[in-house]
């Protein structure tokens, strides 16, 4: 899915007189001063019981988890270049100061329900990318894990569960996919929500299983 150009998300919001989620001003879904006064914790974390460092730029709750469910669960798409932001920094955390100019994105799979018709997480990967781009980092997005088995809905389960829901069910992606991500380093796995990261970790894991280290995860919140 293309995200839509700045100029098109501007058109849409005159022309269904959208107000901003944070601060109720008419114009953009989520406006640009809201969206640069959320806070951020763009520092590393650990995520329990893995190795790789985590960032989420903020957490999920108020505006931020707003604008999610807004996004995800009522589709609109509007909100996609504000969410690629948040993205956008996290991913950035993880490269910032190595001089890299070039990063391989690789989006935690099974976020895409055709029965749903709309790619969440890709369409916030995507604007993402304009923003990186921006900044001066062109990142590209190679679907280097794909899902194996559903593992089934595991919103509701435990930490323990979700990781055990979700063990087995990713695999490498196709040869062609696998190749690009060896090329371009440094590689980002990213993630809309994480909540205990059993489904990142496991990405994560994929990915290593295949002779590949990211660099990180990030995603847009923290539950
Ligand atoms: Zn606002």
């Amino acid at each position: 899915m293309q995200p839509l150009s700045t100029w098109a998300t501007d058109v849409l919001d005159l022309v269904l007189a959208r107000a901003c989620l944070a601060c109720g001003e008419p114009g953009r879904a989520w406006c640009s001063p809201c969206v640069a006064a959320c806070p951020r914790d763009l520092r590393p974390a650990g995520l329990a019981g893995h190795d790789v460092p985590l960032v989420c730029a903020a957490r999920y709750d108020g505006t931020v988890q707003d604008a999610i469910i807004e996004y995800k669960e009522r589709g609109n798409r509007a909100l996609a270049p504000m969410l690629g932001r948040l993205l956008a920094e996290a991913v950035s955390a993880h490269v910032h100061g190595t001089g890299e100019t070039a990063a391989t994105i690789v989006p935690v799979p099974g976020h895409h329900r055709p029965a749903r018709g709309f790619d969440a997480l890709g369409g916030a990967v995507q604007a993402a990318c304009s923003h990186l781009a921006a900044s001066g980092l062109r990142a590209a997005v190679v679907p280097a894990v794909r899902l194996g088995r559903d593992a089934g809905p595991i919103k509701g389960l435990g930490r323990a569960q979700r990781h055990s829901a979700v063990a087995g069910s990713m695999q490498p992606g196709s040869s062609r996919a696998q190749r690009r991500a060896r090329e371009r380093r440094p590689l980002v796995v990213v993630d809309d929500v994480v909540t205990t990261g059993a489904t990142a970790a496991e990405t994560v894991a994929v990915l290593r299983a295949a002779g590949i280290e990211p660099v990180g995860i990030a995603a847009i919140a923290r539950a």
